[in-house]
């Protein structure tokens, strides 16, 4: 039987990485999760990758010959035409060459990039901003991630820092955020941001019946959803400060398609995405503000591997 192309595409994250075989139309062929030995270091890492690739051939029966790429997305600043990963604070590495062992191992060309980036890439191209040529893709979680395609190109900057959305500023002397700085849309809207939040409701203890230091992003939407006063302060708050990012990434850059992932985006569109949207209509560019679109992303949490596996040269 012939079996035909596919590409590999790799997801490093803080916690986990997904490895998936991907094919030409962006689908899942395998897909295998592990968790990041972050304190092992990068060699040990990028080995643990190798062999995953390895075993998930040997698995499905697929030959080395039939990769027709490997694809490696990273949390952090990545130098995509040199395959290394400048900084990933997340994963203590610094200056680590990826793509050279991978190459060597599977003998198939091998792209690098940020994760979020990789993940637009794939949104792009396979997902839900298939079609448009101006979006930025925005991961809410604990940080906000974003990457962004500009006239049809994935947009790297000329310092290779483009899409830090989460650090844009949002008040004079807001919120000390885990950059150094303060005041950053994500410190005053993101995972971070909302439990920290969440553990000052009142009587937060005896409401979820669990310690608040372990309140969740879900929780604080969900007491939201149930008429809690003050977990609803904490969302419409996390609405208004995202509408203001939103608003400024979509002025700033004529963006035709915003889609978003992440937990935070699984609340309940009543608390975030329809007000979101409501927010932008209201506040955008007159001549821009009913045309822009906001949605969900369709990849969601595996945008970064398909996206990943999708990179090529173009996207350098
Ligand atoms: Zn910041």
């Amino acid at each position: 039987m012939q079996s035909s192309k596919f590409n590999v595409g790799v997801d490093v994250g803080g916690t986990t990485i997904n490895t998936g075989f991907i094919n030409q139309s962006g689908k899942i062929i395998s897909h295998t999760t592990m968790a990041t030995e972050a304190k092992r270091g990068s060699e040990a890492i990028i080995q643990a990758i190798i062999r995953k690739i390895k075993l998930m051939l040997a698995e499905s029966g697929k030959a080395q010959k039939d990769i027709g790429s490997i694809g490696i997305g990273v949390p952090g600043t990545a130098d995509s035409k040199n395959g290394v990963v400048v900084f990933a604070p997340n994963i203590f590495w610094q200056n680590v060459q990826v793509s050279a062992p991978l190459r060597e191992a599977f003998n198939v060309p091998v792209h690098l990039g940020q994760d979020s980036r990789a993940a637009a890439w794939g949104e792009y191209l396979v997902g839900s901003a298939k079609g448009y040529k101006n979006t930025a893709s925005i991961t809410l979680g604990t940080g906000i991630g974003c990457g962004m395609i500009i006239d049809g190109r994935l947009f790297h900057g000329g310092l290779n820092t483009a899409g830090e959305f989460g650090h844009m500023i949002v008040e004079l002397n807001g919120n000390k955020c885990n950059c150094g700085k303060t005041g950053c849309l994500e410190a005053h809207s993101a995972g971070l941001f909302i439990v920290r939040e969440g553990k000052k409701i009142p009587d937060v203890e005896k409401i979820l019946r669990k310690n608040p230091d372990e309140v969740t992003v879900k929780d604080v939407f969900r007491l939201a959803e149930k008429g809690n006063t003050y977990a609803g302060k904490i969302t419409d708050s996390v609405v208004s400060y995202l509408g203001m990012g939103f608003v400024n990434l979509i002025n700033l850059n004529s963006l035709e398609l915003i889609s978003i992932s992440g937990g935070i985006s699984n609340a309940p569109d009543e608390l975030l995405l329809n007000p979101l949207k409501e927010f932008i209509r209201q506040r955008a560019y007159s001549a821009i503000a009913d045309k822009v679109k906001i949605v969900k992303s369709s990849l969601g949490d595996n945008a970064p591997m398909i996206g990943a596996a999708l990179l090529d040269k173009s996207a350098e």
